[in-house]
């Protein structure tokens, strides 16, 4: 089958969070699987085009309708981790995706409006003719309508739409003249059945016209998917979510096995397993060799050698994430007793400028480490050499974070809410079964419930090290990859091809 992927982020190009885990992830399962997969993607002039093989031009003078005139982008083809991928570089004046960053400019709801209407024309002119068009998140929403609306009447329709909300906390609001810029009549689709947002007046949602123009419209868990459809967590698009809850799914994600493997994983300088004696003679990836990982990790960011637990966040600093509980776990434990490491960047003034102040305030600290940056190879070491990984999320959609860790061995102590209920299972209190039990579990938001999870999970670690050893050894072989994701996909996108 062929399938069209079209998204604003893929690891390990172009990586913010999560979504860019998720693209390279859930193509390369489909496309190990037989399956014929593009993937569309802004070419950002920070994305790391190193890791881009064999980048040729595949249209030098693709020509797109922006603000009523045509300009001229030059659309590039070339392969990341053996996907086929498209990139969009536009000819426009304010130079859309030449700004050194991905997210974060005042016109980014241009940017990606302007993307999504060179994108289709390209895929028009291409005679891409794919069964489906998977689209991610608001940044790409857009083209649903437009596929719709002005292409199927040009004779492009044989494809069926698949739209997945990756974050309903990002819906990209506008106003009718930023549609208008696409060709698309703004205020014409400024309906409640159309785009109009549900609490806004004349506000255009982008990410309301994925869900109504979609053939189908999935969600990144199971329990996100039930959060998002009640009035506290569907940020207003909850009742819309009910009205087309047949053809409404949430699948939980997964990992991609291969650059999430602490056996071969390319950005660590030693590898383990959770076998505890070697297959062979050449055998050398046991599990002791995460000692090792926590040793290097240790002097990479001068952290003292002790006998002592590693506790680790790995985030994106927004509220999303629990911020003051991030802020708090750090405090307690320079008060009390293990290490932290904070690996994380905020597009938040606000929250950034308390995070750098906490740096100072543990600057030289023996026991906390806060790095306020974007670092993968960084990332993959804090994983690897950790024993704890926190996420005490507000809200969580599906969270990746606590399914690396558990294949790291590094157990995840999370708030139960969204994807993380679907994956964490307390050691003590889950109704599982223990082979189940993986983590450490908390359900309010809080700093004493944060404190208890935190102490129930150091004092595991010193006082019963067997026990600890052995809930590593189940948590690593915890299969969260995306085979059986990817076949949920592959199910929606067969029946879907089937209808006429
Ligand atoms: P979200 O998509 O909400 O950011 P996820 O848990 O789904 O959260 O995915 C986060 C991804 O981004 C993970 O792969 C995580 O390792 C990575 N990540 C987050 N912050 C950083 C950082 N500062 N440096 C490197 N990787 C990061």
């Amino acid at each position: 089958m062929h399938i069209v992927h079209i998204a604003a982020e893929l690891a390990p190009i172009a990586k913010v969070g999560g979504l860019a885990d998720v693209l390279l992830g859930l193509t390369r399962e489909l496309s190990c699987s037989g399956h014929d997969i593009d993937i569309i993607m802004p070419k950002y002039d920070c994305m790391d085009s190193d890791l881009v093989r064999d980048l040729v031009i595949d249209n030098a003078n693709l020509m797109s309708f922006f603000e009523g005139d045509y300009f001229s982008n030059t659309i590039w083809c070339g392969w990341v981790e053996n996907l086929k991928v498209y990139f969009i570089e536009p000819h426009h004046p304010r130079l859309f995706f030449k700004r050194g960053c991905f997210y974060g400019c005042h016109d980014d709801m241009e940017r990606y409006l302007f993307f999504c209407r060179a994108t289709i024309e390209f895929m028009y002119k291409k005679q891409l003719r794919p069964a489906i068009i998977h689209l991610h998140d608001w940044q790409t929403a857009v083209l649903a309508p437009l596929y719709y609306d002005v292409y199927n009447s040009l004779g492009f329709c044989q494809a069926k739409v698949v739209y997945t909300i990756h974050n309903l906390e990002y819906q990209g609001r506008c106003s009718p003249a930023n549609l208008s810029k696409i060709g698309l009549d703004g205020r014409a689709y400024c309906t409640s059945d159309k785009l109009l947002d549900p609490l806004y007046p004349d506000v255009i949602n982008l990410m309301k016209g994925g869900i109504v123009y979609s053939d189908y419209v999935t969600t990144v868990s199971p329990t996100y998917a039930k959060e998002i459809i009640t009035p506290l967590g569907g940020r207003g698009l909850d009742s819309l979510l009910r009205f087309y809850n047949n053809k409404f799914k949430g699948i939980l994600n997964g990992i991609d096995k291969n650059y999430w493997d602490p056996e071969t994983d390319r950005y660590l300088p030693s590898h383990f397993s959770c076998r505890e004696i070697p297959i062979n003679k050449h055998d050398h990836n046991v599990l002791d060799k995460k000692g090792y990982l926590k040793r290097t990790l240790r002097e990479r960011l001068l952290l003292a050698e002790e006998h002592s637990p590693i506790v680790s966040c790995i985030a994106r600093l927004v509220p999303q994430k629990g911020t003051e509980l991030i802020k708090h776990a750090i405090s307690y434990i320079a008060k009390t007793t293990g290490q932290f490491i904070l690996l994380g960047i905020s597009p938040i003034p606000t929250i950034a400028d308390e995070f750098h102040a906490l740096r100072q305030t543990f600057a030289d600290h023996p026991r906390i480490s806060i790095n306020l940056h974007h670092n993968e190879e960084l990332s993959h070491l804090v994983f690897a050499g950790s024993d704890m990984i926190i996420l005490p999320s507000i809200f969580e959609p599906c969270g990746l974070t606590q399914l690396i860790g558990l294949r790291y061995g590094t157990i995840p102590l999370v708030r139960r809410t969204g994807g993380l209920a679907d994956t964490i299972f307390d050691v003590e209190f889950s109704d599982k079964s223990e082979q189940m039990r993986n983590g450490y579990c908390f359900d309010d938001p809080t700093i004493q419930a944060m404190e208890t999870t935190l102490d129930r999970a150091i004092s595991h670690w010193y006082e019963e090290p067997n026990s600890w050893h052995h809930l590593v050894v189940r948590a690593m072989k915890c299969d969260f990859s995306w085979t059986i994701p990817a076949e949920q996909y592959l199910e929606i996108y067969q029946q879907l091809a089937q209808r006429a």
